[in-house]
């Protein structure tokens, strides 16, 4: 059986465990947490990157260190993952849904400013397949409205826009290091970028439980108390430990990705050119990361009798994000601005092919022959 994702190996993880397990610390902020943070603070150029336990928490952090509060406005697609609205929904805010375009999946830049009321606080882009959103466009708009910009960039480590890393580019940005994700912190993990310097006192006080115990333990303080409301937004040091294998093999891991992307892509043409099937398509000055290739295909019949397909061959092909809007507790804390022309539509078509770094060629060769012969 080819699964669809299997968690990436690079093969240092198990001797930085060990480290890890000899340091006497196995708690957050340990050494790997310092080295994953600097790391991710320089390679991306920004203030702040702080390890959390998942994306769904550095989504929290961001809703708390926001302010967010019963009556506020959120606005972000239906297409995405539960967490993308969560996060939101606990602080009390109703969640506007905009369209998406089909093109990238991603929000309709261009539906936006229809959606902003007096209500609104923050606009969510979410990076779909770590292919970015039209930043440009959805920051002007937050600063002519004055809304907050939090990049869901769980898919999107490594990727590009305009020469910019994604996650950096909003006020906060929000890392998964899911093992769905191209780096993982052993199964879980996440990362917080607080890239307006103004909230990073803050957003360190909120991931100690509400405490300044990190001012504590560089000395800048002589006590720690509680502050401020927070919870434990702290990823184990063991878990940093897996995480650094990957980090410091980040280059080679998207590199491998990025290769079997496009042996997919190239093999993948000749059907796209028949009309049979549609591919990705990464818009000009966007750098993607190769996170996951779908194709879609006709409607929700085609995608179905495709996945009996694959899996008659033995491999396992997925689609996901029921649309969040008409789910139970999307009608009930949420609304759709405008029109469902793209969301519905395009996710019943949608399904994804097995991507994974330790993915072999001739297990994607038995992919492809397997597209090959559905289409046939
Ligand atoms: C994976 C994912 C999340 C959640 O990440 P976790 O680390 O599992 O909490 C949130 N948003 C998007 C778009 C994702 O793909």
């Amino acid at each position: 059986m080819i699964p669809f994702n299997s968690p990436p190996v690079v093969g240092t993880e198990i001797d930085f465990i060990r480290t890890a397990m000899g340091s006497g610390k196995l708690c957050g902020d340990g050494d790997f947490t310092k080295r994953c943070q600097l790391w991710l603070e320089q390679r991306f150029d920004t203030p702040k990157a702080l390890l959390t336990p998942s994306c769904t928490a550095s989504l929290e952090m961001a809703a708390i260190l926001l302010d967010i509060r019963p009556g506020d406005e959120v606005i972000m697609p239906s297409y995405t993952f539960v967490s993308t609205a969560n996060a939101f929904v606990l602080r009390g805010a109703t969640i506007v849904f905009v369209d998406i375009r089909p093109d990238t999946m991603n929000l309709d830049e261009q539906l936006i400013e229809a959606a902003i009321t007096d209500k609104t606080r923050v606009i969510v882009p979410v990076h779909y397949a770590g292919i970015a959103c039209e930043m440009d466009t959805i920051l002007a708009l937050a600063k002519k409205y004055r809304l907050a910009v939090v990049e869901d960039a769980a898919q999107g480590v490594m990727s590009e826009y305009h020469g910019k890393p994604l996650g950096t580019l909003g006020d906060i940005g929000c890392f998964s290091f899911h093992e769905t994700k191209n780096y993982t912190a052993g199964g879980e993990g996440g990362a917080t970028l607080v890239n307006d310097a103004g909230l990073i006192d803050r957003a360190e006080i909120v991931r100690e439980k509400g405490t300044n115990r990190s001012q504590f333990f560089r000395g800048q303080a002589d006590k720690y108390t509680w502050r401020d409301i927070g919870s434990s937004y702290l990823m184990a040091d063991l878990q940093a430990a897996y995480l650094w294998g990957q980090l410091d093999a980040a280059e080679i891991i998207n590199r491998r990705r990025l290769d079997l992307w496009n042996r997919y892509r190239d093999a993948l043409l000749p059907l796209a050119g028949q009309g049979r099937i549609e591919l990705p398509s990464v818009p000009d000055g966007c750098r993607q990361n190769a996170h996951m290739f779908y194709i879609k295909l006709r409607d929700i019949a085609d995608r179905s009798a495709f996945i009996d397909h694959m899996k008659a061959a033995d491999i396992l092909a997925v689609f996901h994000y029921i649309p969040l809007h008409d789910s139970p507790a999307g009608l009930r804390f949420g609304r759709f601005s405008g029109e469902d022309r793209y969301t519905s539509r395009e996710s019943r078509r949608l399904v994804r092919l097995p991507l994974f770094y330790n993915l072999t060629d001739e297990h994607q060769s038995r992919v492809i022959s397997a597209i090959n012969r559905y289409f046939a």
